[in-house]
């Protein structure tokens, strides 16, 4: 089978994992996930074509138990070939780390530094590159930077407008999804040459929601700032907010860092506007006043985004829908195209419904498309190229 890379996403109470064969080009062995770790954890894995392997029953508490287990079955798997490293999607590399890097006892602390900026993802991150450090000391680990890909923009865009002393510490726009979006720019290249080069916005519609801005296939300006609470109205995180609201719930509430911290990244946005769900396919069902109000404040600030992007780009040539919702949602690209009817987006009805590709109709003059993003596959390569 010949050497592996293992890819790992670790979040507070799961892991995302798959195993990559150090092919060209490359071959995803298998993929899964272990949910639920300190609750009720459920280990899920699919081979190479989607087949969902038998339910492993792994037992355990923590993520180590976890991982200690799935190095022995990647070990089981690759039958005497040699795990060649593991790369670890990291949600913030800051000012400093903008390409992938290899993780060591002194990366780890300067990455460490930066968690306050990514409560929800950079401590979990990171303690799965710990955890692996013990287990396989031996095996090289390389960090993927979801911030990096933005490291193309300029510095009117990264600035706020705040004291030049709080932006020498580092206060200063950085974007996330990177991972995505340069797999998106890659694709892109190969599916759509002639626009590769051009103004396309790239909607990265998940539970965490974001755009990017991509001229000559570089990031020029993204949705998102120094954390990943920016921009879009998202799952259960409220997106931009007047500065002044957070004044207010101090002043006029009492609220203190905790408490906020809990309101804009758990209780907002879809969840909080529809007292319902933060799942967009649970709102689309509902069939309920409070989800639609949510659904089209998404949509709202999807495409209001898009106006402003499009003004960063000068203009737009393409669109393009990834991630769970971008991807798989019909009935929300077809409203955010309405909205963006005036930028010269018209889809045609058959190839949305259908959702891969191009979705744009024949004279729409900005082209659509549908692409699923991969950002394991992304890690895959820069963990290689970064071995190699
Ligand atoms: P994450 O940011 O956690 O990686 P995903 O990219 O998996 O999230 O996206 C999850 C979102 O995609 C959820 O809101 C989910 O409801 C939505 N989604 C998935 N499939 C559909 C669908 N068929 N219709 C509408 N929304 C969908």
């Amino acid at each position: 089978m010949g050497d592996a890379v293992l890819v790992l996403n670790a979040g507070s109470s799961s892991i995302k994992f798959a195993l990559f064969a150090m092919t060209l080009p490359l071959r995803r062995l298998w993929h899964g996930e272990i949910e639920e770790i300190g609750r009720a954890p459920r280990v899920r894995a699919w081979d190479a074509a989607e087949e969902l392997l038998p339910e492993q029953l792994w037992a355990g508490n923590t993520h180590e138990d976890f991982l200690a287990q799935l190095l022995q079955w990647t070990q089981a798997h690759l039958q005497g070939d040699a795990l060649a490293a593991v790369g670890h999607r990291i949600v913030h590399g800051g000012a400093d780390f903008t390409a992938p890097t290899k993780l060591d006892a002194q990366t780890i602390a300067a990455l460490d530094r930066l968690s306050p900026l990514a409560p929800l993802h950079q401590p979990h991150n990171l303690n799965a590159v710990r955890a692996l450090a013990k287990l396989r000391p031996g095996v090289p680990q390389i960090g993927c930077f979801d911030t990096a890909f933005h490291a193309s923009m300029d510095a009117t865009t990264r600035r706020f407008a705040l004291p030049r002393a709080l932006e020498n510490e580092g206060i200063r726009r950085y974007g996330f999804h990177g991972l995505s979006y340069e797999f998106i720019a890659g694709r892109l290249r190969q599916i759509a040459p002639a626009h590769a080069d051009g103004r396309i916005i790239v909607a990265h519609l998940g539970n965490g929601a974001s755009l990017c801005a991509l001229k000559n296939g570089r990031s020029v300006d993204t949705t998102m700032g120094l954390t990943a609470l920016d921009g879009l109205v998202m799952g259960t995180r409220c997106g931009a907010l007047d500065p002044g609201v957070l004044l207010y719930l101090m002043q006029q509430y009492g609220m203190a860092a905790p408490a906020l911290e809990d309101l804009l990244y758990h209780q907002s946005g879809l969840l909080g506007v529809s007292g319902l769900s933060g799942d967009m396919r649970a709102l689309l069902a509902a069939g309920d006043r409070a989800a639609e109000e949510a659904i089209e404040l998404f949509v709202f600030h999807v495409a209001r985004e898009i106006g402003a992007l499009a003004a960063s780009l000068g203009g737009l040539d393409g669109l393009v829908f990834t991630a769970g919702i971008g991807e798989n949602s019909a009935e929300i690209r077809r409203r955010v195209a309405l909205r963006c009817a005036w930028l010269g987006v018209e889809l045609a009805e058959a190839p949305n419904n259908a959702g891969a590709g191009l979705i744009s109709a024949p004279d729409s003059r900005v082209s659509t498309w549908v692409i699923a993003t991969d950002e394991e596959a992304m890690i895959a390569r820069h963990t290689i190229a970064a071995i190699l």
